[in-house]
């Protein structure tokens, strides 16, 4: 295991966290209870909804998301190429095509409202955004797209709890929100995710869907409320257990602080990384657009054009600096790249600006000396990368 001096991403875990999770372990009762309850609707009052399902993690709550809003077979699903596979993959288990679209520019590597509207077919029934990075998609054109050709919106807001567009809550703008609460995201519990919706009749959907169809749940069975149970739908289990939803009370707490401590993080490296030639830096403008708040939940820049990213990783590594990609697009993939059902024409951005970007260290309990050191030594990597002795 390499000890880095600073790595892409660490927990923001105190003695609450390990409280709360041997309360539960107390309690008896270790799946679907009353901290899930509680970790809902407490999730949903920080959006600002009363529709919060809490799931196994954001793979499913995709997958959840698809299926209520009955896509299958026949149908099409606009998402970027530039995300985190689960967004394609969910929409493909469900029998539907995929149609990636590509992104803004180097400023936003979000998907492109424009390049959407020109993807859209008879066939299409879904667009599913991605808040790449924490940053808010360009929303009004989105649903302006949605609108005039009838279609549903997916968020997939894994990065995105609390962030928001002119005010509103990110993932709570379309018809379904998708959030992640894996190790590594802004809030975490392990594995764990939730679905937020528009209106009750998917809410309830989602519910039979979570699990397996079943009218009433194993809880209400124990506390005596029910003793049967009808299955109404084929469902799966996405349910999340007591543990996690425990945990997911605690980290609910240290959200946003630890997204405004992001957000300081990610001004002082715009400011210490400003100087440095060719280098680009996504979301540099994004305040003064004045469009909403990020989540911040990574930290991405551009190398300059024509400079291999590899030995950059490399030196940054040797000067004990972890750093990742965000993402491989999609339709470089050996099975996205050749399934008739994935459409993957016009991602001409995507393939010039993709293989340019690099995420640098992020995360709350970063120092601003943390912060000092990856930008010197990115300086440092750059300028060998440049000219190798
Ligand atoms: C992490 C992530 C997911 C998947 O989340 P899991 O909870 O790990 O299933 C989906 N989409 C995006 C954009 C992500 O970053």
């Amino acid at each position: 295991m390499i000890m880095w001096k600073v790595p892409l991403s660490d927990l923001t875990f105190g003695p609450e966290e390990r409280e709360a999770a041997q309360r539960v372990l107390d309690s008896g009762w270790l799946t679907m209870g009353d901290r899930t309850l509680e970790f809902e609707r407490r999730f949903g009052e920080a959006l600002g909804t009363p529709r919060v399902l809490a799931v196994a993690n954001c793979t499913v709550a995709l997958h959840l998301a698809y299926v209520a809003l009955g896509i299958g077979p026949g149908d099409e699903v606009i998402c970027p190429s530039l995300t985190f596979v689960a967004t394609a993959n969910a929409a493909l288990l469900t029998g539907a095509s995929v149609v990636l679209a590509d992104v803004l520019g180097a400023h936003d590597l979000s998907l492109d409202p424009a390049d959407v509207a020109r993807k859209i077919t008879p066939k299409t029934r879904a667009i599913a955004v991605v808040h790449y990075a924490g940053y808010p998609c360009d929303m009004d054109a989105i649903r302006a797209i949605a609108a005039e050709h009838k279609l549903a919106i997916v968020e997939d807001a894994a990065h995105a709890p609390l962030a928001t567009w002119r005010g509103e809550k990110l993932g709570t703008l379309g018809d379904i929100g998708c959030f992640s609460f894996f190790s590594n995201k802004n809030l975490a519990v392990g594995e764990g995710g939730a679905v937020s919706s528009r209106d009750d009749a998917l809410h309830t959907r989602m519910r039979l869907l979570r699990s397996h169809g079943m009218t009433t749940l194993t809880l209400d069975r124990h506390r005596g409320h029910a003793f049967s149970y009808d299955v109404v739908e084929a469902g799966m289990n996405y349910r999340i257990d007591e543990l996690r939803s425990a945990i997911g009370v605690v980290q609910l707490g240290r959200l946003a602080e630890g997204n405004q401590r992001r957000r300081a993080l990610t001004a002082r490296y715009h400011e210490k990384l400003a100087g440095i030639p060719g280098l680009v830096l996504p979301y540099r403008d994004f305040y003064a657009r004045d469009v909403g708040e990020s989540a911040h939940h990574l930290m991405p820049v551009l190398l300059p054009e024509g400079l291999s990213r590899k030995p950059v990783m490399e030196q940054m590594k040797a000067r004990g600096i972890q750093t990742s990609v965000h993402y491989p697009p999609i339709h470089l993939f050996s099975h996205h790249g050749s399934s008739d059902l994935v459409r993957r024409d016009g991602l001409e951005r995507t393939d010039a600006l993709a293989p340019r970007e690099l995420t640098l260290p992020l995360y709350p309990r970063m120092q601003d000396e943390d912060v000092d050191l990856v930008c010197a030594s990115l300086e440092a990597s750059l300028r060998d990368a440049a000219s190798p002795t």
